[in-house]
């Protein structure tokens, strides 16, 4: 076993949420009847022409601004040419020697160290139809609702160095494109996708080694695995004096490893060239200095408000700020009164707990988060114990009752009354006579144990803090 060092640049495709698509009017959006959201223009008719979406060099723009790189205020579109099924107009409109954006970049925070990873450019493209390939049929069939949508394109420098730094960076993308609402990042539908470009190199070494591709890598967790087996299979090959070959792998969710799709020796050769049908796309001073005025708060500086205005923890600050619905809700209760760091208790513990339980996305939820502030309230106030609380949740995130007046109705206050406590105390001593023994002999550990028994006989009701206090006193 050598030492390695893994090298790592991500392609990612973000779909804009634009209402219409990047070079005609048929509407961007999907889950629509095959073939009802397509016209001339992207479907490829001889003789159309493509008239630019302007909104979507907004969304692009402010995608630019957001990673601090250079934009170019003059880019053009570049005619990317290949056959495919799915591609009518046999090219892809695409940038390619002046793209809309080059030269940002992004912090990302993993185990506690910070790195800056370089982003060489973002452009601008259109996508494809999508094939689809009926069981038991020998044909295929082509749906066009999504051909001629707009997507940027978001190229990495190789500067990451694990799975963990690949995650955490297009985490933060993620993040980014959400809070921008220039996008729904939709891993599932495929409107936030990622190409992992992997290579190893003895460590120390400054050239870079033999990269390989991997495609098909559809949710963060995938990303994750495809990239650390396809380390560990680099490594191998190495390992055994062979050598890595560039090509582009596909990974194998159900199977957890990468599997050769097309080597570069197939590569094709794309002929680009700028394309004659469209102007060069222009951003005025005007423009860009009215979208700078208006670009919505990033997950960055979000954190910065939590952690010093706050003063929630760094890591609650950044759990919060990974899904921006997650983050709006947090203000919301926070603002309604309950104390934030009983709010991101609440919620990074129970809530998404039951959120990982059910599968539901964050936006689904259909607890509120007035809910949330009362429950943080009455934790904090003493009415109901945590575990009170952890118990009602999974009740309180259907959305139908408030958590006070659900306590109440249940019968589930804590009960601070200090003669209730000590009656309950005594009939524990009572009944635990070796027990208070050994108390009192020197073992006073087990006052975790007299808690147990006098929470367990009063139904986990009891204010732990004056179970604690009765005890004491009560065993001397
Ligand atoms: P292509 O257009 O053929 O995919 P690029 O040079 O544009 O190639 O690189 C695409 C991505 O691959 C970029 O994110 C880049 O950082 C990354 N990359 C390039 N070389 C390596 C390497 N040796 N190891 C890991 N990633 C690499
Ligand atoms: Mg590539
Ligand atoms: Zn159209």
């Amino acid at each position: 076993m050598s030492e390695y060092e893994a090298v790592i640049g991500l392609e990612v495709h973000v779909h804009l949420s634009t209402a219409s698509k990047l070079f005609c009017s048929c509407p961007n959006s999907f889950g629509d009847e095959p073939n009802t959201n397509v016209c001339e223009v992207c479907a490829g008719m001889p003789g159309v022409l493509p008239v630019l979406n302007h909104k979507a060099v907004e969304y692009a723009t402010r995608m630019a601004l957001a990673i601090h790189a250079t934009i170019n205020q003059r880019s053009q579109f570049a005619r990317k040419n290949y056959f495919y099924p799915d591609m009518p107009k046999d090219y892809q409109i695409s940038q390619y020697e002046l793209p809309l954006c080059e030269h940002g970049w992004l912090d990302i925070t993993v185990n506690g160290g910070k790195r800056r990873i370089g982003i060489t450019r973002i452009h601008m493209e259109d996508d494809a139809g999508k094939n689809i390939h009926p069981q038991g049929e020998s044909h295929s069939l082509v749906d066009l609702n999504r051909a001629g949508t707009p997507l940027i394109e978001i190229v990495s420098e190789p500067d990451m160095r694990s799975a963990e730094e690949a995650v955490a960076y297009l985490k933060k993308l993620h993040s980014m494109v959400v809070s921008l609402g220039i996008s729904n990042g939709n891993m599932e539908e495929g409107c936030f996708r990622c190409d992992a470009n992997v290579s190893i190199r003895p460590r120390g070494e400054s050239q870079l080694g033999t990269r390989t591709e991997l495609k098909n890598l559809n949710s963060f967790k995938h990303v994750q695995k495809a990239i650390e087996y396809e380390i560990a299979r680099q490594s191998d090959v190495l390992d055994d004096g062979g050598k890595v070959v560039q090509e582009t792998r596909l990974y194998d969710a159900g199977r957890n490893l990468t599997l050769p799709m097309r080597s570069k020796e197939d590569a094709q050769d794309y002929r680009y060239f700028p394309d004659p049908d469209l102007l060069p796309v222009v951003i005025t001073d005007e423009e860009l200095q009215e979208w700078i005025a208006t670009q919505p708060e990033l997950p960055e500086s979000r954190m910065q408000r939590y952690t010093a205005d706050m003063k929630l923890p760094e890591q609650d600050a950044e759990q919060l700020c990974e899904d921006p619905f997650l983050a709006e809700f947090f203000e919301r209760a926070a603002h309604l009164g309950g104390k934030p760091k009983k709010v991101a208790n609440i919620m990074l513990g129970m809530m998404m707990r039951e959120i990982n339980q059910s599968g539901i996305s964050p936006s689904e939820m259909r607890i509120t988060p007035e809910a949330v502030s009362e429950l943080a309230d009455i934790i904090d106030n003493g009415t109901i114990s945590a575990k009170i609380a952890a118990d009602i949740f999974p009740e309180l995130m259907k959305g139908e009752e408030m958590p006070l007046s659900y306590v109440k109705a249940h019968g589930l206050a804590q009960v601070s009354d200090s003669g209730a406590i000590d009656a309950a105390v005594q009939k524990i001593i009572a009944a635990n006579p070796e027990e208070v023994r050994a108390y009192q002999g020197g073992k006073t550990k087990l006052i975790s144990f007299f808690v147990g028994q006098v929470m367990r006989e009063m139904r986990g009701k009891a204010n732990p803090a004056m179970v604690n206090e009765s005890i004491r006193k009560l065993l001397g």
